[in-house]
């Protein structure tokens, strides 16, 4: 952190500066230029900016540092591979997850997995517990719907993800998924996120719906710092002024995330765009961004869907989509 002193400031303001940092575990690095003093302090510790800025004397104190450390690229420079049963996200390898938005009945899962399975889809998605806008909107089938969504993977050899929405549920998604999602509305849910750095199974985190970019960071920092080093970031979309599409995609986050962090970024096109027209194209755009996955809502029976039939895919739209997208990530030299 970098402490720039306004000019004449008086060296009784500066030693009051250098007390308080120090005070605190900060080491200070004096350097007087013409017109300003600059204190560097150097420290592992955490401080609120704002808290210097305040003292008499301080014109402006620049952050240097990266609040997260185990999610960058500087605690480990080479990409995290996640391997799911062989689906990899990260490293070159682009993972496929697709499947609807919830779980409904046992024929709707088999019916929607034997077309993503024959595909060569391997990872099957399902919502079991729904966090929806409304109360009197369908919550999903609860611990039903995740015995249902694993035995359909298992007799199609699949892995499975769904969103767990709360700390108590954890124990019984162990039991039934490969991959604990955390959806957008529980990105900052800090207890969620702390009980999941305690397993060792993979989190698929979706980024907020306002969340910037270092807020989502910072949330896979809280799983990491638990321990688990096996979290996959999902970009689903912002809340911006549009309202044409259900959220904003966010792009340009692609290859800013892959800058900062060595965690596998993936993209869902379907909460992003909330329209089934625009899930081919946005999925495109993602692969060619460097997208380590993508999440897609397929639907055996879009029209007659539960929840978010109108941004789900029919399973044969699907089909010629991915093989698109495998002709696309061999000319950027990845693979699905
Ligand atoms: C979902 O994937 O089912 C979901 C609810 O997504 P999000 O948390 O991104 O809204
Ligand atoms: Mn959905």
């Amino acid at each position: 952190m970098l402490i720039v002193m306004q000019p004449n400031v008086s060296e009784e303001n500066i030693k009051k500066v250098i007390d308080y940092i120090k005070q605190r575990g900060f080491d200070a690095h004096i350097s007087k230029g013409e017109d300003h003093t600059v204190i560097g302090a150097v420290g592992r510790k955490v401080i609120d900016k704002r808290d210097i800025e305040l003292l008499d004397g301080v014109k402006e104190v620049i952050r240097i540092s990266s609040p997260y450390k185990l999610v960058s690229r500087v605690f480990q420079k080479e990409d995290t591979v996640i391997d799911v049963k062989g689906v990899k996200f990260g490293g070159g390898h682009i993972g496929m997850i697709a499947g609807p938005c919830t779980v409904e009945t046992y024929d709707q899962m088999d019916a929607t997995a034997a077309k993503l399975s024959k595909y060569g889809v391997k990872m099957l998605r399902g919502g079991a517990f729904k966090p929806r806008t409304s109360p009197y909107a369908f919550q999903g089938l609860g611990e039903e719907g995740l015995k249902i969504l694993k035995e359909v993977a298992d007799k199609y050899n699949m892995a499975v993800t769904s969103e767990v929405m709360e700390v108590s549920q954890i124990p019984m998604f162990l039991k039934y998924v490969d991959i604990l999602q955390v959806g957008a509305r529980n990105m900052q849910n800090f207890n969620l996120l702390k009980s999941l750095g305690e397993i060792r199974k993979p989190v698929l985190l979706k980024r907020g719906l306002s969340a910037t970019i270092e807020e989502w960071l910072m949330s896979a920092e809280y799983i990491m710092a638990g321990g688990n080093r096996q979290v996959i970031l999902c970009e689903r979309g912002i809340r911006t002024f549009e309202h044409i599409t259900r959220n904003t995609l966010d792009i340009s986050a692609i290859p800013v995330v892959q800058k900062i962090s060595h965690l596998p970024i993936i993209v869902d096109p379907s909460h992003a765009t909330g329209l089934r027209d625009k899930i081919a194209p946005m999925s495109k755009a993602a692969v060619a961004a460097g997208a380590d996955g993508l999440i897609i809502e397929v639907h055996n029976s879009p029209d007659t869907a539960v929840c978010d039939g109108a941004q789900s895919l029919y399973p044969e739209q699907f089909g010629e989509l991915y093989e698109e997208l495998k002709a696309l990530a061999s000319v950027i030299k990845k693979s699905f």
